[in-house]
């Protein structure tokens, strides 16, 4: 599709070089400070830029404040969700409406330092497609953070079926082919720091050191980010299933040897009704087993559920700054990048 095919077209519609995508959720203090610092670092390091925002549900003055950053600025435009579906796909929509021939992702409370862009840049014109940050040190977050961050890594370079780069995250650099090939992608668990790694492409990292959180507070916690993680480690491995098979082979060979030496016993010695703690203690260990590998196979099921399911991966309530007649993408109610 060329630029002639909406042929009056706003400015803010045609092709930009770069897109920011920033997914937002309650950041209404942290947005205009974003935008502040990104505009001038975008001005000096490309011809054309675009902000796609984000707004992931959020129930503070975020939508209003997005609202006047796009009045100040036509080229920060936003997508507002019909409800808050998370992070990972407030991303994934940012990828279907970004129209740049780079897009660049970033979290909207500053700790991806903006001066990192014009890095990332220059590696994409040196030809990588795929241009990640990578954290220098996780200072900002406690050290049980950082330690199951550590085992978290460690488990899925040993079990994950593609490789992730060490400390690289969301904050990265992403050429229009790789953005198509992630949008290719129809899974509705989207681990994309798995993803990333999954589609391949030249890439490269550039170190940078998180900053401190500007205002408000972390929306991932323990929970949320356990979650995260056996999200990430099932969707790129089976190998949690191996484990429930392998452990229940174990326990039901330790369970034959088992009965093997009652009978033998029982044969030489003849009967004696005690031995009735140890049938108990059996009997809970193994229905635990079994419940821990029924869990586990539930687990994946229910992923199939909701693969299956072909609901559209978001909805959305409000878009700024884009077209009223701008098409519908086939994966929900929201518009593809039209203009190329
Ligand atoms: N975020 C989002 N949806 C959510 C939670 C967070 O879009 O449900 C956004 C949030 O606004 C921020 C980014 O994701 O721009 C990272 O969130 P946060 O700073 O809370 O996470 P952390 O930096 O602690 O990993
Ligand atoms: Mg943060």
């Amino acid at each position: 599709m060329s630029a002639t095919a909406y042929p009056d077209a706003a400015p803010s519609l045609s092709r930009p070089e770069l897109s920011v995508v920033v997914p937002v959720h309650d950041e209404a203090d942290n947005l205009p400070l974003l935008v502040e610092r990104l505009k001038p670092i975008l001005d000096a390091a490309v011809a054309s830029w675009e902000i796609v925002c984000i707004d992931d549900g959020s129930r503070d003055a975020t939508l209003a404040v997005l609202r006047r950053l796009h009045a100040q600025d036509p080229r920060v435009n936003a997508i507002s969700f019909s409800r808050n579906f998370g992070k990972e796909i407030a991303i994934a929509a940012g990828l279907d409406h970004a129209r740049g021939d780079a897009v660049v992702i970033m979290d909207a409370d500053l700790q991806h330092p903006p001066e990192v862009i014009p890095l990332f840049l220059q590696k994409w014109r040196e030809g990588y497609l795929n241009v990640y940050g990578q954290r220098t040190d996780r200072d900002g977050e406690s050290q049980l953070k950082r330690n199951f961050a550590k085992a978290f890594y460690r488990l899925f370079a040993r079990f994950g079926e593609t490789e992730l780069p060490e400390g690289a995250g969301d904050f990265r650099l992403l050429d229009r082919r790789v953005v198509e090939a992630l949008r290719a992608l129809p899974e509705r668990a989207r681990f994309s720091k798995g993803l990333y790694a999954w589609v391949g492409f030249p890439g490269t990292g550039v170190p940078f050191a998180v900053a401190e959180r500007m205002h408000g507070q972390t929306k991932f916690r323990y929970r949320k980010l356990f979650g995260f993680a056996f999200d990430g480690l099932s969707s790129f491995s089976t190998v949690p299933l191996k484990i429930a098979t392998w452990l229940g082979m174990l326990i039901a060979f330790a369970a034959a040897l088992t009965g093997l030496f009652f009978l033998v016993r029982t044969l030489l010695f003849g009967t004696d009704l005690p031995g009735f703690p140890s049938l108990i203690v059996s009997i809970m260990f193994f229905s635990g087993i079994q419940l821990i590998s029924l869990g586990l196979i539930g687990e994946y099921v229910g992923r199939i559920f909701a693969e299956v399911k072909r609901r559209p991966l978001y909805l959305v309530g409000e878009r700024i700054g884009y077209r009223k007649d701008e098409s519908v993408h086939p994966r929900g109610d929201a518009l593809p990048p039209l203009i190329r």
